[in-house]
């Protein structure tokens, strides 16, 4: 492949710029993580898509990766800011279990959702493992840049430059909150520490210089990175909405922890690059965690779609665009994975030929790279790895290793699929794949006996148990579960 440079979008310029890394020959990534005080909606999923389509393109690149997703198991307010209640706490209180034990069951179930969605294994460190690293953070800012209140210790954003200068927000105008807490000196003070009113004790708290109590939700980020990864370190990722309170603050304790001086630097922010995804949005309102039944990536395998037609429908949209969710869609990215797996199909058998290229590959090889290497331009990519699985007439050694490598980056898993997996099946349905494979079979023969009365009958009796019988559908699906 042409070896086109890396170029990636930086939130903190606001520019495509070239990666380079910090330390020679090697990739470190920290990816905010979830927040374990319930399931993760798809929505929360696109953020990790694009994070291990990002490490996976730095892994291609050559780069050895050193990637971390953090686990938020303390401290996240119901509201980003400093105002609710703490997530865990409260659904702790709902569901009448412990605050551990809530985190580590959400923990569980986000790590099979990363499993299912073909997500390579990352660094899962909790917040609450680093609390005596954040008290210690705590401590040396605390003197220059907080100041302590009733309800804890707070920063002040004003005692470093450039305050949210990745947001495009000025410290006055911040983020001015009805109900915010009283005292502070700008609008847009955090906590670094909440202390436990007088009278109440909370499942998770501790002991620190500021009173018993819990740390801030943004300390943990950055504690964790610098411990992680070390200062600056190359790319951090999160949802576009941690663009506007949770990175700036971030970067504030960094730079109060590191230097205070300027972001012109970009060292001084603990990352060079801040990269950020956009939403996935439903029109219904269906992501809210508040609605009940809420689009979680279960509900998708429920409904009888594959969690890797997910995967498809995010890299379908580039990670800076929004992008609609809706059935209709997920119905479209099935059928493209499907074609995917069907040509991949012939090759299975094949020895891959890694190394060896045949020139006609070389187009859809030179577009991929070129793609991939622009702000991870997966659309384009992904037409790219379609014009070499529809090459005919080469080594079929030549092409497991071409659409290997490319579905490497993209992660599809497309030798690992067989056509029977991606079915519509809902998990409802009680009639086997056994039941319905013998009712066609019946009804093939009844038809090659021009017995059509009795093929309609199959048909019906399908039908009766919800099978739809797809004869000649031009996408190959034999029948679907309705
Ligand atoms: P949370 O558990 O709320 O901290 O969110 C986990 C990750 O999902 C963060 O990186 C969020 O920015 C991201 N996120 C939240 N909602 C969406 C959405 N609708 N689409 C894409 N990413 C989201
Ligand atoms: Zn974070």
């Amino acid at each position: 492949m042409t070896d086109a440079p890396l170029k990636l979008f930086n939130s903190l310029t606001r520019q495509i710029e070239v990666f380079k890394p910090v330390h020679e020959g090697e990739a470190r990534v920290y990816s905010c993580g979830p927040t374990v005080y319930n399931y993760q909606h798809i929505g929360n999923m696109r953020a990790y898509v694009f994070a291990d389509t990002l490490g996976r393109t730095l892994q291609w690149k050559g780069y050895k990766l050193t990637h971390v997703v953090n686990i938020t198991d303390v401290g996240h307010l119901t509201s980003d800011a400093d105002e609710g209640e703490d997530k865990m706490e409260k659904m702790a209180a709902r569901e009448g279990k412990s605050a551990w034990d809530i985190a580590k069951f959400y923990q569980e179930d986000f790590e099979r959702d990363l499993a299912r969605l073909n997500v390579q294994p990352k660094q899962h460190p909790r917040a609450t493992e680093y609390v005596e690293a954040m008290i210690e953070w705590g401590k040396s800012i605390a003197e220059k840049h907080c100041y302590e209140l009733e309800s804890g210790l707070y920063f002040d954003v004003s005692t470093v430059a450039d305050y949210g200068r990745l947001a495009r927000a000025t410290t006055d105008e911040g983020e001015s909150r009805i109900g915010d807490v009283e005292g502070k000196r700008n609008a847009a003070d955090f906590a670094i520490w909440r202390r436990t009113p007088p009278g109440e004790t909370r499942q998770m708290e501790w002991e620190s210089p500021w009173g018993r109590g819990a740390p801030g939700w943004h300390l943990e980020c950055s504690v964790m990175g610098e411990a992680l990864l070390g200062f600056p370190f190359d790319i951090h990722t999160g949802g576009i909405d941690h663009r506007e309170i949770h990175h700036p603050n971030e970067i504030a304790q960094n730079q109060a922890y590191c230097c205070t001086k300027g972001l012109d630097d970009p060292r001084n922010s603990g990352a060079k690059i801040w990269m950020h995804n956009n939403f996935l949005v439903e029109r219904s309102g269906k992501m809210s965690k508040s609605s009940g039944e809420f689009l979680r990536l279960q509900l998708l395998v429920d409904k009888g779609y594959h969690p890797l037609a997910y995967r498809l429908m995010c890299l379908q949209a580039h990670y800076r665009s929004e992008l609609e969710f809706s059935w209709e869609g997920l119905g479209a990215a099935l059928t493209r994975l499907k074609r995917m797996v069907m040509a991949v199909a012939p090759l299975a058998e094949a020895e891959p030929q890694p190394g060896t290229t045949h020139p006609k590959f070389a187009p859809a090889l030179e577009k991929f790279a070129e793609a991939m290497a622009d702000d991870l331009n997966t659309p384009i990519a992904l037409t790219a790895l379609e014009e070499a699985l529809a090459t005919k007439k080469v080594d079929a050694g030549i092409k497991r290793a071409v659409i290997a490598e490319m579905d490497a980056v993209l992660g599809l898993d497309l030798f690992g699929l067989t056509r029977a997996d991606l079915r519509i099946r809902p998990v409802a349905a009680t009639i086997t794949e056994a039941e319905i494979e013998t009712a066609l079979a019946r009804r093939k023969e009844a038809r090659a006996a021009k017995d059509f009365a009795a093929s309609d009958a199959i048909r019906e009796e399908l039908a009766e148990q919800g099978v739809e019988v797809m004869d000649g559908d031009p996408l190959g699906w034999e029948w679907k579960l309705a």
